[in-house]
Order: structure tokens, then C-alpha cells, then sequence
């Protein structure tokens, strides 16, 4: 029924243990278990249960004990706890609930209100689940760019220095490339503003599908400039890697309406070679600019053209 939330456990009598293991199994339940704490407390890092059934009275670690420390712990997601227990005192429910307990029942145990005491517990995991997701499309809509589905300049600021911190610790070097669309003015004042944005995506694609998959990345740096980082990446490689998507961009047809547009691009890279061991004081701004410098180059050249620069 349901194995996303798997629940632990924990009772030092076997006999009740298995009692327990044995309802959740017929309800469709994953199922871990442990006779103490100290076993739950090990089980629960190997694999983390966002559900956690147990016992009161323990030796070592009691229930409440246990309740206390993993809500001490820094878990993967909310731990849904009910305490079983023999004590129905109005004081020791306060003090269970004080724990950090969720939730208790008591002996003996009702099936159908285990379950459904637990299902409670699922509908919030899964609230929860739900606000983790909405959470994380919105951090995916901040850092990238609605319309090329780049990352956008926020992201840059973030990533960036990791990426240069990294290379600098491993020795490492850092390429990056200055990319802009040849004449791209043109395409809007002739086919129109949609058709530019068509030209904007395509362009954008053919960048991503000519770069290392999760180790590459994107940014779209201003309307029709984009920014491509490639970390582990000299000279060499950033010269062959720019020139591979010049090409690329340059056969590329865009279908519109009843025209192929075709569009060329400049290209300015610069590399920062951190292989020497020196840590070259470069900063991110620096780097772009090289790259800058090198992207007029290729426009002053005469355009769909490559020049790099390498920082040693
Ligand atoms: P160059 O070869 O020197 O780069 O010339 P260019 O025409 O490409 O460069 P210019 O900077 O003169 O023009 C860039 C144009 O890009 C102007 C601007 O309206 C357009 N642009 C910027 N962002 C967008 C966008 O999101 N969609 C569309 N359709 N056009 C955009
Ligand atoms: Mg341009
Ligand atoms: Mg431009």
C-alpha cells in the first residue's frame, strides 16, 4: 500500500514486536524493526523512516528518550513518532507528547486504530512532501531564464565561486566561454519579435546538447549572450569545445514559418589555469571579461569566429 514511507519499530518484547510487524505487513506497510534504542538509533541512519512506532518502556533508552533523540538528529524530512504505551495518566501523555512523540496509543494494541493513527502521520509527511516540491520549482524558476530555460545570473553569482574554489583546490583549470548571436538585431526587425525569441531557444539548445551533461552549464549573461563554464577544462578543450558549437549553431536551420532562418555566432573564451598551483587572484568578473575581450575580438574579426585566451 504504501512504501514510501516506510515505519520503524521499536519494542524490546518480541512478542508485541511482532504483533505490530505483523498488522502492518497486512496493511500493506514497510516495515524495519528494532528491539532498543540504541538498534533504532543505528537502523535509523542506515536508512531513514519517516515513521516511527515505538515502545515506552525500554531498558537503556526509554521511549521519550528515544522520541528526544531524533528530534535531536538532522533528518532527511519530518519523523512522524507515536509512543505506545501502558500509561494512560493524563501527566504521562503531557510528558510523552513533550518528547517529541506525535502521537501515542496504548496497550493493547487496536489494529484499525494503528492504522489509522498512522495514516494521520502519512497525510502530513505527505503536506510536507508537497510543500518540499512547490519549494523546490520555485528555487528552480528563480535561477533560470523563463525563455531558454538557462540558469540566469543569480545562479551564476552562486555557482560560480564554487566552481573556482573547487579548481583552485584540485588544481584544477576553469575555461569560460562568451557566446553572442551574429547580427541578432536583424532577426527581430525582419521576422519580429517571436521569431527572435524562436531563435533565442534553438540557440540555447544547440549550446546545451554540444556541452558535458551535468558538469557544463549555461547562463543565459544578457539578451542574446550567453555564458557556457566549463570547469576541468583547459585551453585546449575550451578552444574545441567553443569551435564544436560554432559549427554546430552556424548548420543549425531554424524552421519559421515558411523561412529556415539560419544564424551564426561569435565566441570569446578565456581559460584560468590553476594546474601550476598559483592561485592567479582571479575573480569571477575578471574571467568573463577576458572573455569579453575576446568575444570583440571575434566580432571585430568579422564575426562566426572563435578567439580564447589563456591565463597561466
Ligand atoms: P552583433 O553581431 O554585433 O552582436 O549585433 P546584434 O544585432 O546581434 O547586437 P545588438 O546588441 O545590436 O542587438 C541585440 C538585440 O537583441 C537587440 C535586442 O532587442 C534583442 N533582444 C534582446 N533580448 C531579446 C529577447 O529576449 N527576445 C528577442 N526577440 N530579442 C531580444
Ligand atoms: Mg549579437
Ligand atoms: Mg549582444
Amino acid at each position: 500500500m504504501d512504501n514510501d514511507f516506510p515505519i520503524l519499530v521499536v519494542d524490546d518484547d518480541l512478542v508485541s514486536r511482532a504483533v505490530i510487524q505483523k498488522y502492518l505487513h497486512k496493511a500493506g506497510f514497510d516495515v524495519i524493526s528494532a528491539g532498543n534504542g540504541k538498534e533504532a538509533l543505528s537502523l535509523f541512519d542506515q536508512r531513514f523512516c519517516p515513521i516511527v512506532l515505538t515502545d515506552w518502556m525500554m531498558p537503556e533508552i526509554n521511549g521519550p528518550q528515544l522520541c528526544r533523540m531524533i528530534r535531536e538528529k538532522k533528518t532527511d524530512g519530518y519523523v512522524f513518532i507515536i509512543l505506545i504505551t501502558a500509561r494512560d495518566s493524563k501527566n504521562d501523555i503531557v510528558s510523552g507528547l513533550q518528547a517529541g512523540a506525535d502521537d501515542y496509543l496504548t496497550k493493547p494494541i487496536h489494529p484499525a486504530e494503528l492504522i489509522a493513527r498512522i495514516n494521520t502521520g502519512i497525510r502530513i509527511l505527505r503536506l510536507e512532501q508537497s510543500l518540499k516540491n512547490a519549494n523546490e520549482e520555485i528555487r528552480l524558476l528563480s535561477i533560470t531564464d523563463p525563455l531558454t530555460g538557462c540558469f540566469n545570473r543569480t545562479y551564476l553569482g552562486e555557482r560560480f565561486s564554487q566552481e573556482l574554489s573547487r579548481s583552485l583546490r584540485y588544481n584544477h583549470a576553469l575555461s569560460v566561454v562568451l557566446t553572442d548571436i551574429d547580427h541578432f538585431k536583424k532577426v527581430n526587425d525582419t521576422y519580429g519579435h517571436q521569431a527572435g525569441d524562436l531563435v533565442l531557444k534553438s540557440f540555447a539548445k544547440c549550446i546545451m546538447e554540444q556541452i558535458r551533461e551535468k558538469i557544463d552549464w549555461v547562463v543565459r549573461f544578457g539578451g542574446e549572450e550567453f555564458l557556457i563554464i566549463l570547469p576541468e577544462t583547459g585551453g585546449a578543450g575550451l578552444e574545441r569545445v567553443a569551435e564544436r558549437v560554432r559549427v554546430a549553431v552556424s548548420k543549425m536551420p531554424i524552421p519559421c514559418g515558411q523561412n529556415n532562418l539560419e544564424i551564426t555566432a561569435s565566441f570569446g573564451g578565456a581559460c584560468a589555469n590553476f594546474s601550476q598551483k598559483k592561485d592567479l587572484g582571479m575573480t569571477m568578473e575578471q574571467l568573463i571579461d577576458q572573455a569579453d575581450e575576446q568575444l570583440y575580438r571575434s566580432k571585430r574579426e568579422g564575426r562566426n569566429r572563435t578567439n580564447i585566451k589563456v591565463l597561466l
